[in-house]
């Protein structure tokens, strides 16, 4: 029979016929999720992200999906991205204390708050931290030593707002000194609450136990539609006790995930063409 019916079914079969067989490719292929640090990993540290790196980053992004996890607030993140954190699927700043979501077809620039975790520093700890960059061995103060994030504390001997030479003079003299790792230890040892780990080249980011860049791993997984992905996360901070080490180590525990150490977005990259061939 050529009747209208037959016509039907055979352009039902065969558009169906497609359709389950891309269904089946894409569950046999997990999606890649990636996940990075921006300060050290995707920009040199304090910096905006480099001409070079940039020219790689935004072809990069176009085929990729990624979500972003800093220690520093949105306004810094921004100022070093320089507009291409907009290309991510999402922005954790703060340790992941904030999250930030945006849709660029909606609005070029504008990022909205989805989350925010609450951290007030009790005062026994600013006291300290006041005697610790009053008592000092480092020889220069540069202003804006302790920063309340809202949801974290960052604390800096140096300071924020020192010159790039005074940030690299105080990480060469930290190598030696060991002032950053001596404080974090005091603080985790004497406020059993909280958290201290070493952020950046020149301060130390303070939070809440667990409050730490190890809780965007959830959030992510359930802000995916296909949940069963690959997880691959770069960072800077991994070995050493660093602010990216707690989510590695979740990563250690937690099956489809990957974590990987970087020196310079420079090596980033290197990463990021080594896992494509
Ligand atoms: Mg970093």
């Amino acid at each position: 029979m050529n009747g209208k019916g037959d016509k039907w079914r055979g352009g039902w079969n065969q558009k169906y016929a497609s359709n389950f067989d891309s269904i089946f490719k894409r569950k046999k292929t997990m999606e890649k999720i990636y996940i990075f640090d921006v300060d050290g990993t995707l920009t040199p540290s304090r910096q905006k992200m480099t001409k070079e790196f940039r020219e790689f980053f935004e072809q990069w992004a176009l085929k990729n999906k990624f979500y972003l996890v800093t220690g520093s607030d949105l306004p810094k993140l921004q100022e070093q991205m320089n507009g291409m954190e907009i290309h991510s699927d999402g922005i954790f700043t703060c340790c992941g204390n904030q999250f930030w979501q945006s849709d660029p077809a909606v609005h070029p620039k504008h990022c909205d708050l989805v989350y925010e975790n609450e951290f007030k520093p009790p005062q026994n700890l600013l006291t300290y931290l006041s005697e610790e960059l009053r008592m000092s061995d480092y020889h220069y103060r540069g202003g804006n030593h302790i920063e309340d994030r809202g949801s974290m504390l960052n604390f800096s001997i140096v300071g924020r707002d020192c010159s790039y030479e005074d940030r690299i003079d105080y990480f060469e003299w930290d190598k030696t000194s060991g002032e950053r790792k001596r404080i974090a230890k005091h603080i985790r040892n004497e406020w059993s609450e909280l958290d201290a780990v070493i952020g950046g080249q020149i301060s130390i980011d303070i939070y809440p136990k667990g409050m730490d860049k190890s809780q965007v791993l959830d959030i992510i997984k359930q802000d995916r539609i296909i949940k069963s992905n690959q997880y691959i996360f770069i960072g800077d901070r991994i070995e050493g006790g660093g602010n990216d080490y707690p989510l590695a180590q979740l990563m250690d525990r937690t099956k489809n995930c990957n974590w990987y150490q970087t020196e310079s977005s420079k090596q980033t990259q290197e990463i990021l063409e080594k896992m494509n061939e």
